[in-house]
């Protein structure tokens, strides 16, 4: 097993790493340096929580050398200004004892202070797609000194909508340059700007695309309604001890706060919320309590969930299921980060079933179902925003039977099998996954590692 000190670091760089108490590189880590140091363009495919933005990191501040630039030398992209903040504070972490100068940029605050940030010079850049376009385009940030270009969650980018901001700011980036981007899957929209911008970088990825981390344990359940899967999740949070530190996903902004209503009844204060009708500085307060302990959990949505750097999560809830597979993984990223155990459990409703079949296709695999407890109260009720869901139609028959109320409670054949943990404990699909011959195509245009 490799450590850090095989990576020959300069003094300050392992210093840094020393303080923060890092000692085996994690294996995204190990496996991009050697492709960062040889300048070539590389495209990593790691899931948030592998430690990817050191992975890029260390080898870019192995080869620092000091150079009088006013515009950045590195530019960072991240989808988030959540992931912006994180990313800014590891830079920090790391160059604590060189001298690097990085600033953050992202939108929903004064364009004006970060006007004048950049004109004091900058070394490392770190933005979102939108503000670091703007400011481009106002000639305020010049990219002629630009060496290193990082596209961090290139999926998420464009997932959230900034692809015209991306291409436009690669557009504006004339130097030549290293292009080093990761993404936790791969899209066929990344694959087209890729496409269209870069040529073939190196593929470094863990796994195929898609495969879960080894640590995280997947569990399912069938649940009829949201307040029964209201219900449920109390009765897991009241009698599971294990559930420390805990992160509930669900899909838009208005089930947060619904969520958390049924939530802090059960349990005051226990919970907060993260989502984008809060400020930035009530979130940043929300985001310290949880890291202190002082919440056992988050009720958050894809899009905010983005840039949450929290360790030790035990548990990743989807009270309502993910409406892509990239999310889901997204999601469950969220736990069993670093060399760390992690538990993600699904409810699904009958109408997010299609929902699921597509992440069991993406990951090859089927998610073990775990009986409702006999004591979790069914509720035959369904709220407003759940009445237009259609169900999905194939398998419509076995979901009449079970909607009825008690019947999921009865057990059925299919269904006893209780998830013991692990990905070893769940059986390959038996269909073909859609995409794996054109992902197999894709894949062969780029050069393999
Ligand atoms: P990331 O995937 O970059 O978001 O990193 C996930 C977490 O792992 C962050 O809190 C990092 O500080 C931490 N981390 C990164 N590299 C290592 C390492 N080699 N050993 C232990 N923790 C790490």
């Amino acid at each position: 097993m490799k450590t850090f000190q095989d990576f020959d670091l300069p003094k300050s760089l392992q210093k840094a790493l020393d303080e923060l108490g890092f000692v085996q590189p994690t294996p995204i880590q190990e496996k991009s340096f050697s492709v960062i140091l040889s300048g070539r363009d590389m495209m990593g495919i790691a899931q948030t929580g592998t430690g990817k933005t050191f992975a890029y990191l260390l080898p870019i501040l192995k080869q620092w050398k000091f150079q009088n630039n006013e515009s950045p030398r590195v530019v960072i992209l991240v989808p988030t200004r959540e992931l912006v903040v994180q990313v800014v504070e590891e830079v920090e972490k790391l160059t604590q004892f060189m001298s690097v100068r990085s600033l953050g940029i992202y939108g929903g605050v004064n364009i004006n202070t970060q006007r004048k940030d950049l004109a004091q010079g900058v070394d490392i850049l770190v933005g979102t797609p939108g503000r670091t376009m703007d400011l481009a385009l106002d000639g305020v940030l010049r990219f002629d000194a630009l060496q290193k270009l990082v596209i961090d969650e290139f999926d998420e980018i464009l997932n959230l909508g900034f692809r015209v901001q991306l291409t436009s700011i690669l557009s504006m980036m004339k130097s030549k340059r290293q292009n080093i981007m990761f993404s936790a899957t791969m899209t066929e929209d990344v694959d087209d700007v890729l496409d269209e911008f870069f040529e073939f970088p190196e593929e470094v990825s863990l796994a195929p695309s898609g495969t879960p981390l080894e640590q995280i344990t997947q569990q399912l359940y069938h649940v009829p309604n949201f307040l029964t899967k209201a219900n449920l999740l109390k009765h897991l949070l009241a009698t599971d001890e294990t559930t420390e530190r805990v992160l509930i996903f669900v899909n838009n902004k208005r089930i947060v706060d619904l969520a958390y209503e049924l939530l802090n009844e059960a349990f005051p204060d226990q919970f907060g919320v993260i989502h984008s009708n809060k400020t930035q500085n009530y979130r940043l307060s929300t985001m310290a309590n949880f890291q202190s302990g002082q919440l056992r959990g988050l009720i958050t949505t894809d899009v905010m969930a983005r840039g949450l750097d929290i360790s030790d999560i035990t548990h990743v809830f989807n009270l309502q299921f993910s409406e892509s597979p990239e999310k889901y993984m997204h999601r469950i990223g969220r736990t069993g980060r670093a060399d760390k155990e992690g538990v993600a459990i699904s409810f699904v409703a009958p109408y997010e079933e299609e929902s699921l079949l597509d992440v069991e296709t993406l990951m090859n695999m089927e998610i073990d179902v775990t009986e409702i407890p006999t004591a979790v109260e069914i509720d035959e009720k369904k709220l407003e925003f759940e009445k237009d869901k259609r169900r999905f139609k194939s398998i419509g028959k076995k979901i009449n039977q079970e909607t009825k109320g008690a019947a999921f409670h009865e057990k059925k054949e299919k269904n006893k099998k209780v998830n013991l943990g692990g990905p070893g404990k769940t059986k390959p699909r038996k269909t073909a996954p859609r995409n794996r011959a054109a992902d197999a195509k894709k894949a062969a245009k780029r050069k393999k590692k």
